[in-house]
């Protein structure tokens, strides 16, 4: 279905990317599994490898399941085409390997998703690509130069939840003739659309909020045409990482709803917040809903809602460590975006492999945890939370 800027968003989740299958009439996109598909005849062999008549030959390329996929996603972020992956950092990847080269530079501004920073530092560094770290948007502008490539930022960030300025991002970039890759797992088209703002590349973990029911894992970046057909060509037909049909059909399966869970998520997250700040048991409640986040103004500027993450610090990690223990609502574990309440201590898990240097320059305190608020009632999610802060052992030293 062709994009209609008309539509409102909320229609365009459910109808964007496809329409009746043309084979079939089938009603849902139906799961092409099928790694190759027959030419015809030897003439049209020849014109889909040429490039002359647009097809499905091979499944790494192309599958009319991810097809569909990928043109949803570009029609909610509001860019030419997206281009989908096997994960979050298979479309990571991707982006570095098809717009870098040697003596390339990218700056970042701290922090990124781990994995990010993992792929920057210790593969993108080894092909001669000098890689930057900002602390803010003017720490970016002192470091921009003429070899900046890219610049990378997510918003709002993980687990301290901190707003990047995406208009500041790209002027500053577009003034420097550099491309800017946001990844918008966090926010979602449904509360951001950084195109709007002058970003060039936008990129997702699929396996969080577009899929919403964390059941596959997967990774999508958007971008205008001629991007979009560089990465095609080059990031995923010789780098490989491509979804599979069946998870393609989930995510086409959740975004129908994405708008509506996007809506319940920081529905539940404002009030859980509202709920807890102030709390005795806690030092801080950081949600970029609350007008005391210093990213506040921006995100309201830049997000119809604030989104499904409520980071709260306790007084220790022992305190963390028990509280999270008491949830009965929230599981226990990595991820996030998922219509079930997720609960992670970031110091003891995903960031435990960081120094101590680095756990403090990004704030990850010992007694910090990030909740990801699911679809659940808030009234329930908000009992669960007070009924586990009350349990918490009161240290005595
Ligand atoms: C999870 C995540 C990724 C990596 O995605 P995978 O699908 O796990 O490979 C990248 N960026 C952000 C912000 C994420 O949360």
């Amino acid at each position: 279905m062709a994009h209609n800027p008309r539509q409102a968003f909320r229609t365009r989740a459910v109808h964007a990317g496809h329409g009746l299958d043309p084979a079939t009439g089938a009603h849902a996109t139906p799961i092409y599994a099928t790694s190759t598909f027959g030419y015809g005849n030897a003439a049209r062999g020849e014109r889909l490898f040429a490039g002359q008549e647009e097809g499905y030959f091979y499944s790494r390329l192309t599958n009319p399941t991810v097809r569909a996929f990928e043109r949803k996603v570009a029609d909610l972020e509001g860019l030419d085409d997206a281009v989908a992956f096997a994960s979050g950092m298979g479309a990571v990847s991707a982006v570095c390997l098809t717009l870098l080269q040697p003596g390339d530079e990218v700056i970042f501004v701290a922090p990124l998703y781990g994995g990010t920073t993992g792929f920057l530092h210790e593969v993108a560094t080894k092909f001669g690509v000098v890689v930057h770290e900002a602390a803010d948007e003017t720490a970016m502008d002192a470091l921009i130069g003429p070899r900046t490539r890219l610049i990378w930022v997510e918003t709002p960030t993980n687990p301290r939840l901190n707003i990047v300025d995406l208009g500041w991002v790209a002027r500053s970039a577009q003034a420097a003739g550099a491309l800017t890759v946001v990844d918008n797992t966090f926010s979602t088209p449904a509360l951001t659309r950084p195109a709007e703002h002058g970003i060039d590349l936008v990129m997702h973990s699929a396996t969080k909020y577009l899929g919403g029911h964390g059941d596959a894992i997967g990774g999508v970046v958007a971008a205008r045409a001629d991007l979009l057909a560089e990465l095609r060509g080059v990031g995923l037909r010789h780098v490989g990482a491509s979804l599979g049909p069946f998870e393609a059909y989930l995510f086409l399966r959740g975004m129908k709803t994405l708008p509506l869970r996007m809506a319940a998520h920081c529905e539940g997250a404002q009030a859980l917040a509202l709920a807890l700040k102030g709390h005795p048991g806690l030092k801080t409640v950081l949600y970029p809903g609350l007008p005391e986040h210093p990213g506040h103004e921006v995100a309201a500027r830049q997000m119809s809602g604030f989104g499904g993450l409520v980071s709260v610090e306790l007084e220790s990690r022992a305190a963390a460590m028990a509280f999270a223990d008491e949830l009965q609502l929230f599981t226990q574990a990595v991820s996030l975006g998922d219509v079930e309440s997720l609960i992670c201590h970031p110091a003891s898990t995903t960031h435990a492999l960081l120094g101590e240097e680095a756990l403090l320059r990004q704030g990850v305190t010992p007694g910090l945890v990030r909740l990801s608020v699911g679809i659940e009632d808030s009234a329930d999610l908000i009992d669960d939370v007070l009924r586990a802060l009350d349990r918490v052992p009161v240290a005595h030293d």
